[in-house]
Parts: C-alpha cells; sequence; structure tokens
C-alpha cells in the first residue's frame, strides 16, 4: 500500500487515548477498511522522519497474534498509522459492555498475548511496553491480536514528552525505574487477565483492611483518571493562578492518588484473582506467576507458554467465533 490520506474516507471515531485517536476508515482505490491512529507528534521533522523509519519495521512483523500493519505516513502536525481494523474492537470496551469475560476466554487471551509477546521478543527483540485490554483486539473470527508496541524508540520519546501513559498497568520495577524487559510486560498482561476475568480493574476497589487505599475508592480505573499531560498540569497551574481554593486541588488530589497508587504497587501484595475457587486454580496460579513481585523471580512469556493454564487454553475446544458473535 503506497498510502496518502487523501485516499482514506473516515466512516467512524473508535476511540481515544492518551496519545491520539483511532478512526475506522475506508483505503478507497483498494476498498480496504483500516484503522488509523492519529498521533499528535511534538517533535522536529528530522525527528518525525527517523519515527516512520522506526515504524517501517512493523512491516516485519507477521504473526497471527500481532495486528498488521499497511502503512505510515506524516500528516502535520501528526503521524497515521495504518493498521489492521478489528471489528469487534478492544477487551476494555468488550467487558465494559458484557460485564466480566469467561475465564475460558481469558485463558485464549492470555495465549494469544503470550504468543504475541514471544514472536514479538524472540523473532524481532521488541519489548512491548503497554500490554493492557484497550491493546488487546478481537473480531469477529474469533482471533485476538496484540497492538501499540514500542517499535519506534523515538515514537516513545516524542510522546512520553507530551503526556504520561497510563501507569497503573506498570510493573512495580519500572515504577522504582528499572529498565523495561519482557517480564515487565508479563506483570502487566497478569494485572491485565484479572481485570478481564473479574470485570473490573483491580485496584479500583478497597481492600476493606487497607486504609491507605480507602480514600482512593473509586478513583483508581485507568479510564477516569491518568497523569495529567504537560498540557494539562499547565493549564492546571494557570487555573490555580486565577483561583487559590477549589478546583485547583483536584489537579493535585489526582496526582496524589496516582502517586499513592504507585506506591501501593510497590509496597503492597499484588493482587490475585479471588474470590478463592472461584476460577480454576491454573488460572490462578498462572496469575500468581505473573505478579511476582520480584522481576528475577518472574518467568518470560516463552516460558509461562508451557503452564499447565495455557497448554488447557491451547488444547480447549472453546468456540471463539460464535462467542464473538454473541455481542
Ligand atoms: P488506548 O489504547 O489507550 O485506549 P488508543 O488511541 O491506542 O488508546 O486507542 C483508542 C481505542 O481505539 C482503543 O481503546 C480501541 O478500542 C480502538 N482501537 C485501536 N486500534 C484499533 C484497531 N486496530 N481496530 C479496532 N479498534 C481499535
Ligand atoms: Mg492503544
Amino acid at each position: 500500500y503506497d498510502l496518502r490520506n487523501e485516499d482514506l474516507k473516515d466512516l467512524m471515531e473508535l476511540g481515544h487515548g492518551n496519545g491520539g485517536s483511532v478512526k475506522k476508515v475506508e483505503h478507497i482505490p483498494t476498498k480496504t477498511i483500516m484503522a488509523k491512529k492519529i498521533v499528535l507528534i511534538d517533535a522536529k521533522p528530522s525527528v518525525r522522519k527517523q519515527i516512520l523509519r522506526e515504524l517501517h519495521i512493523m512491516h516485519d512483523c507477521n504473526s497471527p497474534y500481532i495486528i498488521s500493519f499497511y502503512g505510515a505516513f506524516l500528516c502535520d502536525p501528526n503521524i497515521c498509522i495504518c493498521m489492521e481494523y478489528m471489528d469487534k474492537g478492544s477487551l476494555d470496551g468488550i467487558y465494559k459492555r458484557i460485564g466480566a469475560i469467561d475465564i475460558d476466554v481469558v485463558g485464549k487471551v492470555a495465549l494469544a498475548v503470550l504468543e504475541g509477546l514471544t514472536y514479538l521478543y524472540d523473532v524481532h527483540r521488541i519489548i512491548h511496553r503497554d500490554i493492557k485490554p484497550s491493546n488487546i483486539l478481537f473480531n469477529s473470527q474469533g482471533q485476538i491480536k496484540i497492538c501499540d508496541f514500542g517499535v519506534s524508540g523515538e515514537l516513545i520519546n516524542s510522546i512520553a514528552d507530551t503526556f504520561v501513559g497510563t501507569s497503573t498497568y506498570m510493573s512495580p520495577e519500572r515504577i522504582q525505574g528499572a529498565h523495561y524487559t519482557v517480564k515487565s510486560d508479563v506483570w502487566s498482561l497478569g494485572i491485565s487477565l484479572i481485570e478481564l476475568a473479574l470485570g473490573r480493574f483491580p485496584f479500583s476497589e478497597s481492600d476493606p483492611d487497607d486504609s491507605d487505599l480507602s480514600d482512593l475508592e473509586g478513583t483508581l480505573s485507568p479510564n477516569t483518571i491518568g497523569i495529567p499531560t504537560k498540557k494539562e498540569r499547565e493549564q492546571n497551574a494557570k487555573k490555580d493562578k486565577r483561583k487559590s481554593k477549589g478546583v485547583s486541588l483536584q489537579g493535585g488530589g489526582m496526582m496524589m492518588s496516582i502517586l499513592e497508587l504507585l506506591q501501593h504497587i510497590v509496597n503492597e501484595p499484588a493482587p490475585r484473582l479471588t474470590p478463592e475457587g472461584r476460577f480454576p486454580w491454573e488460572a490462578e496460579d498462572f496469575v500468581d506467576s505473573c505478579l511476582l513481585k520480584d522481576p528475577d523471580a518472574r518467568k518470560t512469556p516463552k516460558d509461562l507458554l508451557k503452564h499447565a493454564w495455557i497448554e488447557q487454553a491451547r488444547a480447549s475446544t472453546f468456540d471463539l467465533e460464535a462467542w464473538a458473535s454473541t455481542f
């Protein structure tokens, strides 16, 4: 595909995250339906060209567990990334629509994500860096694929300058400043799986005997809070100057609850698939091994592919295509 913005017809807004927005589009010359991600980049032309070069690696990422890439182009002041459209959307949208996801499906999700991560790392030495339900996509053929992985170092840098991404799937070692490894992705997978199986973000309900977290109740959903963007911080600072009381506290309060959440992730025991006995013990054990706080003790995606629960998911005859047709 030689992609040009003029050839793409907008069909529908699919959603937006911190970095930009995603639209369903049609590539008119070939009648191909695509998802177009528009990322606002705060970078010099030379850096933007570098980003495009780096995104090129995505043409070589061919796996049934990875979203296909059609191409990327500059569209001032944005970079547009065109990828395979997944008609059932992301798993966060699905569980918010239909409720907690059947543990058999969650097992298939774990299998697909581990396969995708293993492919990215073994073949391309790419670490995903942003595993979360909104980056795990599903289609009516019953396929599960991951998207939005960190192919471009320059893109990561340029976005990091304008916003700080969702930190709530971040592993304890990352919060403490260690480098990303494939094991950080495994932590994020563990948190995501609990979220899908319970139908809510695992840190969103306070533990009754944990007074530290109780004031955070209701504030910890990754979709209702976020670390303020640079722009928001600047706007908050302006507001703070105009009004010395009231609204201005919101910005500060929000920052505090994120810091407290991050502290909680570092200092408290990891969340688990609970209540005990509700899910197969293999599932509980798998999630526990993803959420080992010590990254040296945590396994890699490749090792976890041998876990009993994953082998069961692989052998399972659960029909994802039929499941997809129920919503
Ligand atoms: P985030 O992943 O943080 O939600 P994004 O900007 O990456 O933010 O994506 C916004 C939304 O667009 C996602 O939540 C997802 O539901 C939807 N989306 C992204 N990529 C695709 C795609 N290839 N096919 C269908 N929907 C997509
Ligand atoms: Mg995304």
